[in-house]
């Protein structure tokens, strides 16, 4: 039993059990074999520890920027809604609202449009989409709808209007997008206000 071979936890080579040392891992054959088992097991560990680490951060982020993209989306949406409805009051501005006659000297003007925004993102810039409304319609009504059709095929057209009521793809805005977007309406609104 004195020539008994034992591996090295450290090198995998066989020793004599005697010059052997067992430490917590198992048999070693030198200090030096173990110190080296020993810290390569550490920088595992640390490699471990870190791409950990770095997975977490890749993935917050990419949380964050997903997160302040979409706040940045939602700015620029307003701000763009705003512009294009402005374009919408201005080019109406001699129209009586849309969803009851009333008079466009009358009140406060809005942008109303006949496929809301939630319903239907995608005309959420259509020109044949919104029309100058007074409060009380756009507001407190919702809209008017049914009344809104009515003028509404007087205006556009029943083919138009079928359109309108057919489009039901979502649509996502990106940012430049909606600056184009935009930047267009603001120089139209420069020039009708001239
Ligand atoms: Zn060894
Ligand atoms: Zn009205």
């Amino acid at each position: 039993m004195a020539n008994k071979l034992l591996r090295c936890v450290g090198c995998k080579t066989r020793f004599p059990r005697e010059t052997m040392q067992k430490l917590l891992p198992g048999w070693f054959h030198s200090l030096d074999c173990a110190a080296k088992y020993g810290r390569a097991k550490s920088d595992r560990a640390r490699a471990k520890e870190a791409a950990k680490a770095k997975r977490e951060y890749n993935q917050v982020t990419k949380e964050l920027k997903t997160a302040l993209n979409a706040t940045d989306v939602r700015h620029n949406l307003k701000l763009t809604q705003t512009e294009f409805n402005k374009f919408i009051r201005l080019r109406d501005k001699n129209d009586p609202c849309i969803s009851c006659d009333q008079s466009p000297h009358q009140g406060q003007r809005h942008a109303s449009h006949y496929r809301s925004v939630n319903a239907c993102s995608v005309l959420r810039f259509d020109e044949a989409n919104v029309h100058a409304s007074c409060a009380q319609c756009n507001c407190m009504k919702s809209g008017n709808i049914t009344e809104y059709r009515i003028r509404l095929v007087k205006k556009i057209g029943p083919t138009k209007v079928e359109w309108l009521e057919c489009q039901n793809k979502p649509r996502k805005y990106t940012c430049p997008e909606l600056a184009e977007i935009r930047a267009h309406y603001a120089k139209l609104n420069r020039e009708l206000t001239k």
